[in-house]
């Protein structure tokens, strides 16, 4: 994982074989950020992604164990319960330029993995939702 800073934000560079999650835990924890917005592009070789069924208050997984574009990933970092947690959503195409997207449990990277992360002011604590059965933010 590489950092280049600008002025108001920072990009990280994950290389293959890093894991989306845990490279932004560590750059969190190592940067002492509290709340950022994130936005991402590049290939992955490993994605989890998942659909949230309200009905059932559970999600869904599917898991695609080969290359994928990373088309967009859009997210953010909040708190829980004191902790930084990295909330991911993505949208990734194969070799059929047919396009998937979900909710990101895991994505280890294949090419690169170019993100955006821009710190926000304000913290976001995230709270345990008993409707939805999510932690949202509020
Ligand atoms: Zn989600």
């Amino acid at each position: 994982m590489k950092q280049i800073a600008s002025e108001s934000s920072t990009i990280v560079i994950l290389d293959r074989g890093e894991e989306l999650h845990e490279s932004l835990l560590t750059f969190a924890r190592e940067s002492g950020l509290r709340s950022a917005w994130l936005s991402g592009l590049g290939g992955a070789m490993h994605a989890t992604l998942g659909f949230y069924d309200i009905e059932n208050k559970a999600y869904t997984w599917k898991e695609f164990d080969r290359p994928l574009e990373i088309i967009s990933l859009t997210g953010n970092l909040t708190l829980v319960s004191g902790e930084p947690f990295w909330h991911v959503h993505g949208v990734f195409s194969g070799p059929d330029f047919q396009a998937m997207s979900g909710h990101v449990k895991s994505l280890v990277i294949g090419l690169t993995g170019e993100l955006h992360v821009t710190p926000l002011s304000a913290p976001l604590p995230r709270t345990f939702d008993d409707t939805t059965g999510l932690k949202l933010i509020g």
